[in-house]
């Protein structure tokens, strides 16, 4: 069988930094800094210039960025945490991680974000923070979520795994709010060899707790003032981001025109609408993800067979989740989440992603929904 489009392919970007990458890794070898070394401290100050904030931590994945994140603004048990159903398990697990319990939000149907409108009727005595996702790598509403925060004295920390290189009112996202987290996990729009994240903050207290914790608590050696993790990135993995991030802006761009283009070609398909980027907002698209009404099966079908994946991002709200059945959430909860895990299907996309590419996957849509 022939190879299909894949949604991410990352053998491209690879293939064009390897002689660059193999010599950092060559070097690390020889000098055996394999944990917290230079290049950790160095892509700390690159990342975080890059998002504009003073401080970022690497840690060893986004799920703990987002763990370390909620514990440094000191959420525990009893304590709640507003974040959206309609995204990956990191995000609500996390919450539950810290020993807070999560509540769910619906989303708006348009962007698939958090729903702006509907935080206020859930918020209690008991609430301490609004968790949102920039899903896809579009922004969420960050003026009204702040808003909101700065109404109720929330705290407000953004899960930015997919939206690395995203702005929202010229800002990049990660920097709205009082801490953020980034992930490196490969199929990201700065993906490492393996997992990472990071923490993003420009309170330095924040900033130094999360030092602490992803090292043991471990203030000198062998000394220990807070109960921590084993949560470090990687010298190798820093080394390559470092070289990565270089190329992130021009990755970002490329992504765009992608998306422009597949916009331009799906427009006016009956039953399909396209992602929606409202002025203010700048997505690094790292989905393109499109809505189909009754037809995705079909759709997804008929893309297989003229070579083409297509993936479901997500399939089952989380709400919806044997794991979270004690929340007591049921059908009907959350209806704009349950309609998207329905009808959403996101396309290959990458950097990369050939012109030529992007219309022929159009055109099989065209036919297979005529
Ligand atoms: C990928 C992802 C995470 C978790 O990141 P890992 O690095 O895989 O732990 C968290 N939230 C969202 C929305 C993600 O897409």
């Amino acid at each position: 069988m022939k190879k299909l489009i894949p949604v991410t392919d990352l053998t491209l970007q690879n293939k064009a930094l390897k002689a660059k990458i193999a010599k950092e890794i060559l070097n690390l070898s020889k000098n055996c800094d394999f944990v917290l070394g230079q290049e950790v401290g160095l892509f700390e100050e690159d990342i975080a210039k890059y998002c504009g904030v003073k401080y970022a931590v690497g840690v060893a994945s986004g799920t703990d960025a987002l763990v370390l994140s909620l514990l440094a603004l000191g959420i525990g048990t009893g304590d709640e945490v507003i974040t959206t159903p309609f995204t990956f398990i990191a995000t609500a697990e996390a919450i539950v991680r810290a020993g807070a319990k999560p509540v769910f939000c619906d989303i708006k149907p348009d962007t698939y974000n958090i729903d702006e409108d509907k935080i206020e009727a859930l918020i209690n005595s008991k609430t301490k923070a609004i968790l949102p996702v920039h899903l896809y790598g579009l922004s969420c509403n960050m003026d009204k979520i702040l808003s909101i925060a700065k109404k109720y004295n929330l705290k407000v920390a953004e899960d930015c795994a997919q939206s690395l290189g995203s702005r929202y009112n010229n800002n990049m996202t990660g920097s709205f709010g009082k801490i953020s987290a980034l992930s490196f996990f490969p199929s990201k729009n700065l993906g490492c060899f393996g997992d990472g994240g990071a923490v993003l903050t420009n309170d330095e207290e924040l900033a130094k707790k999360v030092r602490l914790m992803r090292n043991h608590g471990s203030s000198d050696k062998y000394k220990y003032i807070m109960h921590g993790f084993n949560s470090r990135l990687d010298t190798i993995q820093a080394a390559i981001l470092r070289i990565k991030l270089e190329n992130l802006d021009k990755w970002v761009k490329m992504r765009r025109k992608n998306a422009e283009l597949y916009i331009k070609l799906l427009n006016g398909v009956q039953g399909v609408t396209l992602p929606m980027e409202s002025e203010g907002y700048y997505s690094s698209y790292n989905y393109f993800t499109i809505r189909i009404k009754n037809n995705r099966t079909l759709l997804k079908d008929a893309l297989k067979n003229e070579g083409v994946s297509s993936a479901i991002y997500y399939p089952l709200s989380l709400h919806l989740q044997d794991v979270f059945k004690n929340l007591g959430y049921s059908k009907g909860n959350l209806p704009n989440a349950e309609a998207a895990q329905e009808e959403v299907l996101s396309l290959p996309m990458y950097p990369e992603l050939k012109t030529a590419q992007i219309k022929k996957i159009a055109s099989v849509i065209r036919k297979a929904l005529k």
